[in-house]
């Protein structure tokens, strides 16, 4: 997902381009990892004061909602990154150092729904967590 993408699923579902929006995008865009609303509003606070948590929050959830972003809970926070494949079902590494993350596009559910035939399954998670190569050699 870029930014461009990110604003066309947004025109479509009636958004209006605010340049709040614009910076959340461009920051979270610049990342390819998971970060907290926290973070965000810490650096957009720089040039935008008036910015508020709520706000930035807010916007956060409508842009996970329309499958603009991911999100995950880490250490009970929640944690936001750009949609990396919104086409296709897929999971996660995270790197607990540097918090890259690599797509997974295996699912165990594939091999554990065999285990509970008769089953309706409703929903799963699945992370993996580790240091990445980078940070291995650092
Ligand atoms: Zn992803
Ligand atoms: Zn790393
Ligand atoms: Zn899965």
């Amino acid at each position: 997902m870029d930014i461009r993408e990110a604003w066309n699923i947004l025109k479509e579902e009636g958004f209006k381009r605010t340049k709040h929006r614009e910076r959340i995008l461009e920051y979270v865009a610049a990342h390819d990892r998971y970060m907290t609303a926290l973070e965000i509003r810490d650096v957009l606070a720089a040039d935008h004061p008036g910015i508020s948590y709520d706000t930035i929050y807010r916007n956060l959830a409508t842009f996970v909602e329309l499958s603009i972003l991911e999100e995950t809970e880490l250490e009970g926070e929640r944690h936001f990154r750009m949609q990396c494949d919104a086409s296709a079902h897929h999971h996660h590494f995270i790197c607990r150092i540097c918090g890259k993350t690599e797509t997974i596009p295996h699912c165990p559910l594939d091999l554990i729904s065999l285990d509970l035939p008769d089953h309706s399954i409703e929903g799963h998670k699945f992370e993996v967590y580790g240091k990445c190569p980078d940070c291995l050699t650092a």
